[in-house]
């Protein structure tokens, strides 16, 4: 929508980029376009525009072609779309979905065909399973399901699985936080693409966890990142959007065409607010991130505790070192799991004053839930146990979410 300011660092270029004020009648924030179909400047340029949309042609360096129908594209999206591409390392491109599973769907949809196969690491988000084993296997795609964090055994998989034409990992692994090394699964794709002289499988990497501030799977070789935009980007848990980004803009724009047909572009208002979140994504993630570790750190070793999962306690050598080499920061989830099974955890719940039971994750509001019950009920996971609690922490003041932890668990 507007002029691009090369040079400039990612957290002035995520408040001056994509927006032209005199759009907006002058405004220093954009208007919401709450329309479904725009007015052509001439019958050309409508034909024009379709041609564009329809994939018949491609659009010339700074071309600007008219709107036409908010199915396809409207300003909201255009702006959200060009502010968050500074936030993500290595991104040049970036489409905006109605959820996170709008964006894997999607993502599916474009780069896979009957007869491919897809790895994709488990645990993994239950609606990606279900997507994959519960719906994909019937459109004739086969997924090979891969423990998460095996680095040897996903190298492996990827070298010698045939047809494979997709990886999917999501990394840190919920509620475990098992994290999968992205830069060896990206060279065991580069060389299975070179030993069958085709096209490397594509690595997609579900980032939500800890992108866009702590992990940046496109510097690691990823080709294309997916967010649900409800977590971290939006971060006041009223939204539900989702994002895919890649350094190659080809890519996003064959899944523009799948979007078009399918009809999951996020509406006007949502993405308003979620371009309006962006400044301040790294600010609130950073916040919680250092909350979450001081009280992971210091709940550890609590007599009731049996087990905490955090990335700054990792004991296994190999996921200390996943962890150093591809985040900055732990993030912002954390699991224990209690002793005293289901009871220890429900008794937990029931206490907690300030943290809410709910799903979901990413809000400034802290948030706790029972996977097992909840989120993974009816996925067998020896590690998802009766009395294991998944918090995500938000950026109240630690020293009263522990104080609310500790009395719970009192
Ligand atoms: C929530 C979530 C999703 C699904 O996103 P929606 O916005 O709920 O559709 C996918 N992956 C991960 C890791 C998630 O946490």
């Amino acid at each position: 929508m507007a002029d691009e300011k090369p040079g400039l660092r990612s957290s002035t270029e995520v408040l001056t980029r994509g927006f032209d004020p005199r759009l907006s009648v002058g405004s220093a924030r954009p208007a919401v376009f709450r329309s479904s179909t725009y007015v052509f400047s001439s019958p050309e340029a409508a034909e024009r525009a379709f041609d564009l949309v329809a994939g018949r042609a491609k659009p010339q360096p700074g071309e600007q072609p008219d709107l036409i129908y908010s199915r396809f594209n409207h300003p909201n999206a255009e702006i959200f779309e060009s502010q968050i591409v500074p936030l993500e390392n290595g991104a040049r491109a970036a489409i905006v979905f109605n959820s996170g599973m709008a964006a894997i769907t999607t993502a599916l949809f474009t780069f896979l065909r009957p007869g491919d196969t897809i790895l994709y690491t488990v645990p993994i988000y239950g609606g990606t399973q279900s997507l994959i084993e519960g719906f994909l296997e019937s459109w004739g795609v086969k997924g090979i399901a891969i423990q998460a964090g095996e680095t040897e055994a996903i190298e492996n998989a990827i070298r010698t699985t045939p047809n494979l034409r997709v990886i999917l990992i999501e990394t840190p692994a919920n509620p475990t936080l098992t994290m999968t090394d992205i830069l060896s699964a990206a060279r065991a794709s580069k060389t299975a693409g070179s030993a069958r002289s085709g096209e490397p499988p594509m690595l997609m990497v579900d980032n939500t966890l800890l992108g866009p501030t702590f992990q940046h799977p496109l510097d690691q070789g990823a080709h294309l990142v997916l967010y649900s935009a409800t977590k971290y980007l939006s971060g006041f848990s009223d939204l539900i959007g989702g994002v895919a980004l890649a350094s190659d803009p080809e890519l996003i724009r064959k899944m523009r065409l799948k979007r078009n047909m399918f009809g999951n572009i996020l509406q006007p208002d949502e993405c308003w607010m979620l371009a309006s979140r962006l400044p301040t994504v790294r600010l609130r993630m950073n916040r919680a991130s250092k909350n979450a570790q001081r009280i992971a750190e210091r709940l550890a070793p609590h007599p009731k505790v049996r087990k905490m999962y955090y990335p700054s306690l990792f004991k296994d050598a190999d996921q200390i070192r996943i962890r150093d080499a591809q985040c900055d920061f732990p993030g912002a989830m954390f699991s224990l799991e209690l002793n005293g099974g289901k009871p220890a955890a429900f008794n937990f719940l029931r206490r907690l004053h300030l943290a809410y039971n709910a799903v979901s994750l990413g809000g400034v509001e802290t948030l706790v839930c029972h996977p097992k019950t909840t989120t993974h009920s009816g996925l067998a996971d020896a590690d998802v146990t009766d009395g294991l609690v998944r918090v995500s922490v938000g950026i109240e003041d630690w020293r009263d979410l522990l104080a609310d932890f500790e009395q719970a668990l009192a």
